[in-house]
């Protein structure tokens, strides 16, 4: 053992960092991203914003980025839901609020389930808070589809009795969303925990995907997690959000780093959201990639899931790894998921989704 790795705290010795390879290829569809550039009027107003803010950076932020959370509040609100200000909590992404909330409910001596196959960073973040992980199962039916009924859900639920719960909906790397009766399942059957629903995906959903944040009014465990970083085109931005009950986000008051956003972080988020429409415009040629993808994969004998998101998973792959490979050397970066016989591809533009199915259909018969 090297000096550092006994160094390091046991429970991270032999781990491997999170590591989406980030590869200068021409078609990258691997982090599910939004593959159009921020448009030019929103470029205008976000350098005129931290214009605005330079002068004052020699204070520290808003603490609690007041203006940020009442135009995050008024967003979420669209969705027919009345969400509000001290409903809101934010950081440099979903992933530093998920951070937040396993910091203030999970550590040692807790437990939080999640149901795998579903975004990897849950059980990473849980295990640098030191937060114990229990993998609940997906059923896999016919057809590749990983389900999670509400039945199983509430059983595993009550079985390891948690102190978090993470339903991912859409989720990634599925893509499939949940119904609500799973979240209210889970609830009901898992009287400890806070239950985060993480929603990065939620502006893609299909038609008739209500979102959990009609489950918040009178269930204070229940926790919202969405992102700027997929619909909204800016990742680069790294601002993620969550909707929960006031006194739980008055919690995570507790374990945050004072000033954690930035002024420019919350003045270009800001600046974004003014522009709603426009940021959000890509949205519907994005998912009629998605649902391209989906229609023809079957043609070279694939199985695509059902996607409620900005990806798809797809399965019928002998080797998935090699058929990673193979796309990559046709400039192609997909991510290998680590389930086997499958990849996960982003719906990028239409010119990137072309070049993904050209891309299968020069796939040589070995990979089928
Ligand atoms: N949740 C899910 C399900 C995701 O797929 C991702 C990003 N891949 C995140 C959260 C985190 O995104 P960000 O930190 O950019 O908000």
């Amino acid at each position: 053992m090297s000096t550092i790795e006994n160094l390091l705290r046991e429970d991270l010795r032999g781990r491997t960092a999170y590591g989406a390879p980030q590869l200068d290829v021409p078609v990258a569809l691997n982090t599910n991203e939004n593959s159009y550039a921020v448009p030019q009027a929103v470029v205008d107003e976000i350098v005129a914003a931290v214009a605005a803010v330079a002068p004052g950076l020699n204070r520290y932020p808003d603490r609690e980025f007041t203006d940020l959370r009442g135009d995050l509040a008024a967003y979420l609100s669209r969705s027919g839901t009345r969400v509000s200000p001290e409903q809101i909590w934010a950081g440099n992404g979903s992933n530093e609020v998920l951070l937040h909330l396993l910091q203030a409910f999970g550590g040692p001596e807790r437990t939080a389930l999640g149901f795998t196959p579903a975004y990897s960073m849950h059980p990473i973040i849980s295990a640098t808070t030191g937060t114990a992980w229990v993998d609940g199962m997906r059923g896999v039916a016919g057809g590749g589809v990983f389900d999670l009924t509400a039945e199983s859900a509430a059983e595993q639920a009550a079985r390891h009795d948690p102190h978090l719960v993470f339903l991912c909906s859409p989720n990634n790397p599925t893509g499939t969303a949940l119904g609500l009766d799973v979240v209210e399942a889970v609830h009901d059957a898992a009287p400890r925990a806070v239950i985060v629903v993480d929603e990065a995906y939620e502006e893609f959903a299909r038609p008739g995907t209500p979102s959990a944040l009609t489950l918040l009014e009178g269930r204070p465990r229940v926790v919202v997690t969405r992102t700027m970083s997929k619909a909204f085109a800016f990742a680069g931005g790294r601002l993620g959000y969550l909707a929960a009950d006031p006194d739980l986000v008055d919690a995570l008051r507790l374990v945050r780093m004072p000033y954690h956003l930035s002024s420019p972080a919350q003045a270009i988020a800001r600046a974004a959201l003014r522009h709603t429409e426009t940021m959000l415009g890509t949205v519907d040629v994005i998912k009629e990639q998605r649902d391209r993808i989906v229609d023809t994969l079957p043609r070279f004998g694939l199985t695509p899931v059902p996607s409620d998101a900005n990806f798809v998973l797809f399965g019928g792959l002998r080797d998935s790894h090699a058929t990673w490979e193979a796309l990559l050397e046709q400039g192609v970066l997909v991510r290998d998921v680590g389930i086997a016989h499958y990849l996960r591809v982003t719906a990028g533009t239409p010119e990137e989704t072309s070049a993904f199915l050209d891309a299968i259909a020069e796939l040589p018969s070995e990979h089928l």
